[in-house]
């Protein structure tokens, strides 16, 4: 298992370096960014797996981020925990919706820090288990991973099943070849692109005696595409 990436956002360099080292010993890897400017840079780079944010951050504030990076389809998913030096009841509610999914008040303990941090990733891993996804004739079963077309259970390989599950969670959408091995291999693994085309093309042969590899769509200087719509 690789370490997970977290990435703080804080201009006060005490507070970071406080942070970095409480992570680096819980066994996360850490990157750190002064600003939003830099937190995109970084994030536009390799998505991290949490997000620290502090909420009054030079130029655009930590909370006005957060909601930019709940807006965006690459970062939607990413969990963001708030630090601020604010206690108020007010400021929580604000936080809390800009999207924010958890919520620390400075000065916490790197104990407590890494627990929030803990139960906000645990959180974030498979959400319904019991979930059925559907397109068309194909559905998939997120608790015992199956994949079915119409009556015929569909085989196909762990990557093959990932790859699928996270297009028919996020259709009509065009995804780049580092957006999805970034989403679907893991911001941790270090493969080529072309991985990402080989996978593609196995996936089409599961679906094709059925029909449904034109689902999967390469969209010419782009990437690929999962539609229900030809
Ligand atoms: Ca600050």
């Amino acid at each position: 298992m690789n370490a997970k990436r977290i990435l703080i956002v804080e201009d006060e360099q005490p507070i970071r370096e406080m942070v970095m080292f409480a992570l680096a010993g819980a066994g996360y890897e850490v990157q750190e960014a002064a600003d939003a400017r830099q937190a995109q840079i970084n994030i536009t780079e390799r998505l991290p797996d949490l997000i620290l944010l502090d909420w009054m951050l030079p130029g655009l504030s930590g909370i006005d981020y957060a909601r930019r990076l709940k807006k965006d389809e690459l970062t939607r998913e990413l969990p963001v925990i708030m630090l601020t030096a604010r206690a108020e009841e007010e400021d929580k509610v604000q936080g809390l919706e800009s999207g924010a999914d958890d919520y620390i008040t400075k000065p916490f303990s790197p104990r407590e820090l890494v627990a929030r941090i803990r139960a906000v990733l645990r959180r974030g891993g498979p959400a319904a288990e019991d979930e059925m996804l559907y397109a068309s004739g194909l559905s998939l079963d997120l608790a015992s991973h199956r994949v079915s077309a119409g009556e015929n259970l569909l085989e196909m390989g762990p990557t093959e099943y990932r790859l699928l599950e996270f297009f028919m969670s996020h259709p009509e959408r065009v995804y780049s070849r580092s957006q999805l091995l970034d989403r679907v291999w893991g911001s941790n693994v270090y493969v080529e692109e072309r991985t990402v085309d080989v996978h593609i093309r196995r996936l089409r042969k599961v679906l094709e005696p059925h029909g449904y590899d034109a689902l999967v769509q390469t969209v010419r200087g782009a990437g690929y595409r999962f539609s229900t719509r030809v």
